[in-house]
C-alpha cells in the first residue's frame, strides 16, 4: 500500500451502511488530508474482490511531500494517478481490482486506469468540467478492455462533490466566472448554492475540514 500517514481524526460513520462504506470512509480520510494539505481534496483506492484496500492515493498537486512513492507537485499528481502507481508491478498482473474515486477521473486518469489492469471504476460524484468516463466507450482501444462503470449517488455523492467544489472555489487562479462552475452547474447549481450558504462568510483560505466542518457543509 501507499504509505499513507494514520488519519488524525478517527473513522467516520457518515456513510452509514451504504455498499462500500468503509472504503468510502477511508478514501474520506484521505481527501480531508489532501485538502487540508493545500492540493485538491480528492482520493481513490484499488480494492482488491475482497474489498480490501491494496492501494491509496490522493490528489498532491500543491505538494512537495516527503514520500518518494507518490506522484507529487505536478499536473499529473491526481489521486488516480497515485494509487495506480502505489500498486507497482500489481498494476500489470491482476485482472479482478476495482478503483474507488472521489470524482470521476479526468482524460488522463481514465487512460491510466486502461493501461492498467484495474476493470471496474466507481465514481463517487461526476465532473461536468473534466470527467471523462465517456471515453472508456468512444475511444475503441478503451472500449476493447471492458471496464464497468458504477456510482453510488446518495450521501457518498454530496460530501465528495462538495469537498472537489470547495478545494477549486478555493483555487486563487480560478475566478468566480470560470467555466469550470457553469458545468458543476449544470449537475450540481442547486447543492452549489446550498453549500455556499452554509458556508457562509468563512473564508476559505483558512477553511480546515474536520468530520464536523464535512457534517455542517455537506450533512443532510
Ligand atoms: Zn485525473
Amino acid at each position: 500500500m501507499n504509505a499513507m500517514p494514520a488519519s488524525p481524526i478517527g473513522t467516520s460513520s457518515i456513510f452509514g451502511d451504504a455498499d462500500g462504506a468503509g472504503v468510502w470512509s477511508r478514501c474520506l480520510d484521505a481527501a480531508i488530508e489532501a485538502f487540508n494539505s493545500g492540493s485538491l481534496g480528492i482520493a481513490a483506492a484499488v480494492v482488491d474482490p475482497g474489498m480490501a484496500i491494496v492501494s491509496l492515493g490522493r490528489n498532491r498537486m500543491d505538494e512537495i511531500p516527503d514520500d518518494p512513492l507518490s506522484i507529487r507537485g505536478s499536473s499529473v499528481s491526481h489521486a488516480e494517478t497515485n494509487a495506480i502507481h502505489g500498486l507497482g508491478r500489481r498494476s500489470l498482473g491482476d485482472y479482478e481490482l476495482s478503483l474507488y474515486t472521489t470524482v470521476e477521473p479526468c482524460p488522463m486518469c481514465v487512460g491510466a486506469i486502461g493501461m492498467s489492469r484495474i476493470r471496474r471504476v466507481v465514481a463517487a460524484s461526476r465532473d461536468p468540467h473534466a470527467g471523462s468516463l465517456d471515453l472508456l466507450e468512444s475511444s475503441g482501444y478503451l472500449r476493447s478492455k471492458g471496464i464497468t462503470t458504477e456510482e453510488p449517488g446518495g450521501a457518498i455523492e454530496r460530501v465528495f462533490f462538495g469537498i472537489h467544489y470547495l478545494s477549486i472555489k478555493r483555487l486563487p487562479h480560478i475566478a468566480p466566472d470560470h467555466r469550470i462552475f457553469a458545468a458543476f452547474r449544470t449537475r450540481y447549481g442547486g447543492l452549489m448554492e446550498e453549500i455556499d450558504d452554509r458556508l457562509g462568510t468563512v473564508p476559505l483560505a483558512t477553511l480546515r475540514l474536520t468530520y464536523e466542518a464535512i457534517d455542517r457543509l455537506f450533512g443532510p
